[in-house]
């Protein structure tokens, strides 16, 4: 696999129209400013496969410094890995400079940081320290050449994902490998090399020490780009899930139905909203915890109190994994609640007046899909519901709640 030399092998028929033409002149840029640029990673492997890329990124030997000196409208962002951003109208494209992996990465037990901090490096170096050799070609627009160090064009055709370097030191270095792995076995159909397999069987537990925005981020990739039904299997072949959803098993079909939907608005280019999977995977969790605070509390208990505690726990737990603000557990919270009332079409008028009665009743189709609940109930509210974008009746609210409705708005977008 490390052939000292590049393979370079010309794409006589590349497509450059596939290419925002924008893009293009930024690398014209950087090569008249004497520098490589390179398409790198995601973009060359989706076209080969001919998939449309999600995004394009660039490679480069210029500093970041340099970068932002010769292109107009370029930002350095990033703490540990600084890269920069050149906006061109809507669209941002990121430029990084070639890095290496440090050599002999120590990682202790209780070390929660992984990745390596900025080293720059050379191409070839920049090659090696990527995660898989299908994602490690770089594509120059100049020559409409590939060149590839790793042996990535054999394993495109061959399907296969294969680590660059030994695995097991691979996830030492970056669990969110392991979750990466099984995205693209999904996402791409490809099966996984051996090894890879047996190191994400041997490392999972490492998952542990991602940090929580990098956990919910590469869910969202998972879960919610239109691959979330194959993914969610491959996760459960590999069992990816124990480790952050401990017992996402009882709550199977339920998420295996809300991954197909997701797939399906995807597919139909509706937005998806993150906090509305959530809510379907904690579901199981949440009525398992207010069945055992009913038993625990009996009669004497406030239901509402106890739905807030069965809220509250299950929000305890998966905030070790994964980061739910505020607002997004409000949603849950609200929706769940909601559940009672739909069930036993309870104050009819109050419930179609609630903002989240679309997500409620969402749910509540899901759950009659799994045999939960009567589907007559799901068809009744169904019928009553207000339509998609209905004006809601205008309430007096505070300028603080009118700024978190709307923050919440534009971030929640279900039903
Ligand atoms: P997609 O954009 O379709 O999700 P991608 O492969 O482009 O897939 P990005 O997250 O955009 O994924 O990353 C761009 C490239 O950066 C990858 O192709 C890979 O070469 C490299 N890369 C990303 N994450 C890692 C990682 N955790 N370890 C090593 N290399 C990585
Ligand atoms: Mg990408």
């Amino acid at each position: 696999m490390t052939a000292r030399k590049p393979k370079i092998v010309p794409l006589d028929d590349f497509d450059r129209e596939s290419v925002p033409s924008q893009l293009a002149e930024i690398h014209r840029r950087l090569r008249r400013g004497g520098h490589d640029a390179f398409l790198v990673g995601g973009c060359i492997r989706d076209y080969l496969l001919g998939l449309t890329p999600k995004d394009f990124d660039t490679a480069t030997d210029a500093r970041p410094e340099r970068v932002r000196k010769l292109l107009p409208h370029a930002f350095i962002i990033g703490r540990r890995f600084r890269l920069v951003h050149v906006r061109r109208g809507d669209a941002t494209y990121e430029i990084a400079t070639y890095r290496k992996e440090p050599p002999s990465i120590k990682v202790s037990k209780s070390a929660r940081r992984f990745s390596p901090e900025n080293t720059y490096g050379n191409q070839r170096e920049d090659a090696f320290r990527r995660d898989y050799t299908i994602n490690a070609l770089y594509l120059d627009l100049s020559r409409n050449q590939v060149i590839d160090y790793v042996g990535g064009l054999r394993d495109l055709r061959d399907r296969v994902i294969r680590s660059i370097g030994p695995p097991e030191e691979r996830f030492k270095e970056d669990p969110v490998r392991m979750l990466r792995a099984a995205r693209f076995a999904a996402k791409l159909g490809f099966s996984l090399e051996p090894s890879v397999t047996a190191a994400i069987h041997a490392n999972k537990k490492l998952l542990n020490h991602v940090s929580r925005p990098r956990m919910r981020d590469e869910l969202v990739k998972l879960f919610l780009t239109g691959y979330g039904a194959a993914s969610y299997r491959a996760m459960l072949k590999l069992d990816l899930l124990t480790t952050v959803f401990p017992q996402h098993e009882a709550a199977r079909p339920m998420i295996e139905q809300a991954m197909v939907e997701s797939d399906e608005r995807f597919a139909s280019g509706h937005k998806l909203s993150p906090t509305y999977l959530f809510a379907t995977m904690l579901w199981h969790f949440y009525s398992d915890r207010l069945l055992k605070l009913e038993a625990e509390h009996g009669e004497h208990a406030q239901v509402g109190e106890l739905r807030q505690q069965a809220c509250h726990d299950i929000f305890q737990m998966t905030r070790r994994y994964i980061s739910i603000n505020r607002e997004a557990e409000q949603f849950i919270l609200s929706i769940f609640a909601l559940q009672v009332r739909l069930e036993r079409k309870r104050n009819i008028r109050r419930t179609l007046d609630h903002p989240r009665i679309r997500a409620a009743v969402h749910l509540l189709a899901l759950r009659a899909q799994t045999g939960e609940v009567d589907p007559n109930v799901v068809t009744w509210w169904e019928k009553r519901q207000p339509p998609r974008d209905a004006k809601r009746p205008r309430k007096r609210i505070s300028k603080q709640n009118q700024r978190t409705s709307r923050n919440e708005k534009r971030r929640i977008d279900v039903g």
